[in-house]
């Protein structure tokens, strides 16, 4: 049950042409199976050391990916727990006509489910586009101590666009962000959206 707020709302224009040159890579396919050994920093040659942050948007960016091939504002969603993926999500507003069924509820409403607490104080929520006043929420209400987001959102951000609903000391809790993760990516991926929504506006 997800969805996400931003179809009409969201405005392309809002992204320049050099933010949007990125495209999606052919990066979003990496497989999580990975096990301690499998890796060693970057001692051994030919091996990296694996950008968490960088590997998890990308599981977030094929969810994305999900959302737009059944005719979804394409966003998408994961919650890890140490570095295993509990909940993911993505933007079925229109498929369950639910106003709540973005990509960061269903993911957080799995996690949760998942660790069987409401309360998720371990995890962090990845998702492509900045998160909006509801899902923000909802990150303050699970306890969720850090949230990575992509692309950000001028039209519907409530993260460090419009509000700044995580760092407001006012609530009782905040989270750490970090933003504009793959952000091009994210980025393009709506733009592409919306684009293909004018054309098919036009015919
Ligand atoms: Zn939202």
């Amino acid at each position: 049950m997800i969805r996400e707020s931003f179809d009409s709302e969201f405005d392309e224009g809002d992204y320049s042409e050099d933010e949007m040159t990125g495209g999606l890579s052919g990066k979003e396919g990496i497989s999580f199976e990975y096990s301690d050994g499998d890796f060693s920093g970057g001692d051994i040659p030919g091996h990296e050391l694996i950008d968490w942050d960088q590997m998890f948007m990308r599981r977030a960016l094929t969810l994305a990916q999900q959302a737009r091939q059944e005719d979804e504002v394409p966003v998408g969603a994961v919650v890890t727990f140490g570095n295993r993926v509990v909940g993911a999500g993505w933007n079925q507003r229109e498929s369950l006509q639910d106003p709540t069924a973005h990509a960061e509820m269903i993911a957080i409403t799995q996690a949760a489910a998942a660790l069987s607490s409401w309360r998720l104080e371990k995890c962090t929520l990845y998702v492509t586009l900045e998160p909006c006043p509801m899902c923000a929420g909802a990150v303050l209400q699970a306890r969720v101590p850090r949230v990575v987001f992509g692309a950000s959102d001028p039209k519907g951000g409530a993260v460090t666009t419009l509000y700044r609903m995580l760092d407001d000391p006012r609530f009782n809790h905040r989270s750490d962000v970090t933003s504009g993760v793959l952000a091009d990516q994210c980025g393009a991926i709506l733009s592409q959206f919306f684009q293909e929504k004018r054309r098919q506006g036009k015919k």
